[in-house]
């Protein structure tokens, strides 16, 4: 029954991915807004804030879903889709439904979980697959086959109906209201019938939007307490913020420029086209609009972080060092912060910043397992520093998480035959070099030869 789903998985992706090219898209401030959203409705769910996550997909189209484990998957899309961050919460209401009833129960093949890879962080993302952490290509087919499976097994009329009465009552027991609930599956609804059935929007196939669904649902949460319950202002805030840096980063930057032409000035508007001038390789004007988000809020991490980030890719590390150790500061050392921090110390070749940037680099990987690029740019510190060992394990956590397993078990031993036997970095040495090896053993066909 499993090779069947998954065969049928596979051409599911490949009817509605023709050319599959979906990826994890990681970004400070975006996370922290989905942890501070769905924090009160996980809760309400009977599930851990440690445990939940809410990640964010560079694919265009309206969607979310869940793929077993406890993820909920946004696509930026839905993001560019959604009016405000009420109508997001009613998504990740709908998604913590189908995760708590359990709907998707499938199993990862081996320890590792499947989704465990991140790839691209905001603007830094072509640097990191060009400084080789790129190299998730397995783990981006396995986000978009768990995709598809995770639409085949919430097909059903009954969980979507069950995930729907659940996101209701946790969206009440949060206070939080289901007018953005509503109203955006009224959107989703238009869509579908804008659209024809030929050509259903993603988010439909996958949770059937029927009017008696609807109705249902509007009537639960009309007769819930939290109905009237104002709007989270801050929240709706960062919603409009982040939304206008995301699709600065994702849309082509012509269509940036049409929405947010330069005679707009407003906050939205910069953060927009700093990330748009950056992408269509303008790093003046790109610097000029980070500049104009400073001189609204001089101290705002993101705003310093992405100064820093057009400073370092512009070449111009050592002037990056000052904007980047204030937005870690004041992230409360964000971890993708931490990063490209370390990142632009590194890249002053100078002998002085090393310290600092094994410090920042190694609280960032201690808090973030799915950042590969943070492993990279250790490795590459400890290397410059001569220490030979802790670089090569550095390799291996950072093969491991892309699923290199071969590379993993061969860097792992290197380092464990330069490490002190039994030291903290020796056994987690050992740790991958085992872990690395039962896959390599358990997958022959995976890791052959070419
Ligand atoms: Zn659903």
């Amino acid at each position: 029954m499993k090779r069947f789903i998954a065969g049928l998985a596979a051409s599911i992706l490949l009817w509605a991915q023709p050319a599959y090219a979906q990826s994890i898209l990681r970004d400070a401030e975006t996370e922290a807004m989905f942890n501070d959203m769905s924090r009160p409705l996980i809760i309400a769910a009977g599930l851990s804030p440690r445990n939940v996550r809410v990640v964010l997909i560079n694919d265009d189209s309206i969607n979310a879903f869940v793929a077993g484990g406890q993820t909920v998957y946004v696509h930026s899309g839905l993001i560019q889709a959604a009016d405000n961050a009420n109508e997001v919460q009613g998504v990740i209401a709908h998604e913590l439904g189908h995760i708590a009833d359990g709907h998707v129960v499938l199993q990862s093949d081996g320890a590792r979980p499947a989704m465990g890879i991140s790839i691209l962080s905001m603007v830094l993302g072509l640097a990191a697959i060009a400084a080789g952490a790129g190299e998730a290509g397995m783990g981006i087919m396995q986000a978009g086959q768990q995709a598809a499976m995770g639409k085949f097994l919430s097909f059903t009329r009954v969980q979507e109906s069950t995930a729907d009465a659940a996101g209701a009552k946790y969206l009440n027991a949060a206070g939080i209201s289901g007018r953005g609930m509503i109203s955006f599956f009224k959107k989703l609804q238009n869509e579908e019938y804008a659209y024809g059935m030929g050509n259903i929007d993603p988010y439909a196939q996958s949770h059937p939007l029927s009017g008696q669904r609807v109705a249902n649902l509007t009537h639960d949460l009309q007769m819930g307490p939290a109905w009237t319950a104002k709007p989270d202002l801050p929240l709706e805030e960062r919603f409009k913020r982040v939304k206008a840096k995301l699709r600065g980063y994702v849309a082509d930057p012509k269509t940036t420029m049409n929405i947010f032409p330069e005679t707009d000035q407003s906050v939205y508007a910069h953060y927009a086209r700093a990330y748009a001038w950056h992408k269509a390789g303008y790093p003046e004007k790109a610097d000029a609009e980070s500049a104009a988000l400073l001189k609204a809020d001089p101290h705002d991490p993101y705003f310093l972080e992405i100064r820093g980030q057009i400073l370092l890719e512009a070449g111009k590390p050592a002037e990056a060092l000052a904007p980047l150790r204030e937005a870690t500061n004041r992230s409360d050392n964000s971890p993708l912060i931490a990063t490209t921090f370390g990142h632009a110390l590194i890249a002053t070749d100078d002998k002085a910043n090393y310290p600092e940037a094994v410090k920042v680099l190694r609280q960032a990987v201690a808090r973030d397992d799915q950042n590969p690029f943070a492993w990279y740019q250790l490795g590459t510190v400890y290397d410059r520093t001569g220490d030979q060992p802790r670089a090569m394990l550095a390799t291996a956590e950072q093969a491991s998480m892309n699923g290199n397993s071969p590379i993993a078990a061969y860097t792992a031993r290197g380092a464990m035959a330069g490490l002190t036997p039994n030291s903290i970095d020796w056994i987690r040495a050992q740790d991958i070099a085992m872990t690395a090896q039962n896959d390599i053993d358990e997958n022959p066909k995976k890791f052959k030869r070419r």
